[in-house]
C-alpha cells in the first residue's frame, strides 16, 4: 500500500489534527478508561464549555445535564442514561446513531472503536435535514387532514366517513363488537336556501355539524357525505345507538340564521341499521338509505330502521323493531 494512506509522518499528522479542530463537526476521542484525550472546538461547545473536569464520559455526562446543556434526556435521568448507555459504548467497531441536544441542535454521530479500546466520534450537524424533516411531516400531516375534511363543516368528508365505515366493518368483524350506521337528512333543506339564501344554508350545516360532534363521544363518528346528507358511525348496541339520534333530535337547538335575528328549529330524518355478519359498505349503506327513505316518506323528523332484503334481522335488532318508531 502506498505510504501516504497507511502510515502519515508527523507532518501529515499535525495537519490532520488542525483540520480536525477547525472543522465544524464535533470530532472526540476517549481513552479505553473513557478518559477524554482530545475534543475539538464543536465538541467542547456542545458538552464541555466551562467544564474543569473530571473529563470522563459519565462526568462529562453529568455536568451537561446540571447545567442545562449537552445532550437532550427524554426523562431527564442522567444515570439511567449513563447506565444503558455505558455496556453499549464498546460493543461494536462501528456504529452511529442521531442525537439532540438541548440547545435544540441535531447530530449524527459516528462512533469508531479503535484496536486499542478508544474510542473517536464524528458528530455532523444535520439540525437543517431535521428541521426540514419536521416541516415536512407537518405539511404532509396538514394535507391528510384536509384532504379527509370536509371544508364547510369540519367533519370527515365522504372519502373518509366512508373509510372510518370500512374500517368499523372490518373491526367488527373481527372482535364481534356492535357497530350502527345511521344516515341523517335536514329535512326541507332547501327551503332554507330559498327562503333565507344559500349563506343561511350553510350556517344550518355547520350548526347541525356542531351540535353532532359535540353530543358524540369518542369511537363515534359523523361525517358528510353529501349536501344536507351524513353518515352517523356509532360503536353501540342498536338501542343505544336509536337513543342517541333520538336525544339530539329532542333537545336539538334551534339554529341563529346569519342576520343574528332569525331563529329556526331544525329537524332531521334518519335511517339506522345495524351491521350484519358479511356486511360491506354498499350493503349497509343500501339498508341505511331505504330506512331514511321510509322516514321521509313517513312524515320527516324521525328515524326508521334498515333490515337486510334477503337476510334475518339480528336478534336485538328485532327487538327493536317496534319501539325504535319515534314519529
Ligand atoms: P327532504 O326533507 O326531502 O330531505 O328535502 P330537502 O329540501 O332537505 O332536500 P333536497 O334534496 O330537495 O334539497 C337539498 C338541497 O341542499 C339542495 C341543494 O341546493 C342544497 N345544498 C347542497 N349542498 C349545499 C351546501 O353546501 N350549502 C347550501 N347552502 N345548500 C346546499
Ligand atoms: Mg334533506
Ligand atoms: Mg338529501
Amino acid at each position: 500500500m502506498p505510504q501516504f494512506l497507511s502510515d502519515p509522518d508527523e507532518e501529515t499528522l499535525q495537519s490532520i489534527v488542525e483540520a480536525l479542530a477547525g472543522s465544524g463537526q464535533a470530532v472526540s476521542v476517549y481513552d479505553a478508561e473513557d478518559n477524554l484525550r482530545y475534543a475539538n472546538e464543536t465538541y467542547r461547545g456542545m458538552f464541555l464549555r466551562d467544564y474543569e473536569g473530571p473529563f470522563t464520559f459519565s462526568d462529562i455526562l453529568r455536568y451537561g445535564a446540571a447545567n442545562g446543556f449537552g445532550v437532550r434526556i427524554d426523562d431527564g435521568d442522567v444515570e439511567a442514561l449513563i447506565a444503558r448507555t455505558l455496556p453499549r459504548r464498546r460493543s461494536t467497531r462501528r456504529k452511529s446513531f442521531e442525537t439532540d441536544l438541548l440547545d435544540g441542535r441535531w447530530f449524527w454521530i459516528e462512533h469508531t472503536l479503535l484496536p486499542n479500546g478508544w474510542v473517536m466520534t464524528v458528530g455532523t450537524d444535520i439540525s437543517a435535514l431535521k428541521h426540514n424533516e419536521k416541516s415536512l411531516r407537518q405539511a404532509h400531516e396538514s394535507a391528510l387532514l384536509a384532504s379527509r375534511t370536509d371544508l364547510l363543516t369540519g367533519l370527515p368528508n365522504r372519502r373518509y366517513i366512508l373509510e372510518l365505515l370500512d374500517e368499523g366493518l372490518a373491526a367488527g368483524m373481527a372482535s364481534g363488537a356492535g357497530l350502527c350506521v345511521a344516515i341523517i337528512d335536514i329535512d326541507q333543506f332547501k327551503t332554507v336556501n330559498d327562503t333565507y339564501g344559500h349563506e343561511a344554508g350553510d350556517a344550518v350545516l355547520r350548526h347541525f355539524a356542531q351540535i353532532f360532534r359535540e353530543s358524540l363521544r369518542p369511537g363515534n363518528h359523523i361525517g358528510r357525505i353529501g349536501g344536507e346528507e351524513f353518515l352517523l358511525l356509532a360503536d353501540d348496541r342498536f338501542d343505544d345507538a336509536d337513543r342517541l339520534i333520538n336525544g339530539i333530535r329532542a333537545s336539538f337547538p334551534p339554529v341563529t340564521m346569519p342576520d343574528q335575528a332569525t331563529r329556526r328549529p331544525i329537524a332531521f330524518s334518519a335511517g339506522l341499521t345495524a351491521a350484519l355478519p358479511h356486511d360491506d359498505r354498499s350493503s349497509i349503506l343500501y339498508r341505511a338509505d331505504r330506512a331514511l327513505y321510509v322516514a321521509k316518506a313517513e312524515g320527516r323528523n324521525c328515524t326508521r330502521i334498515g333490515f337486510g332484503m334477503d337476510r334475518a334481522a339480528p336478534s336485538h335488532v328485532a327487538a327493536q323493531e317496534k319501539t325504535a318508531d319515534r314519529t
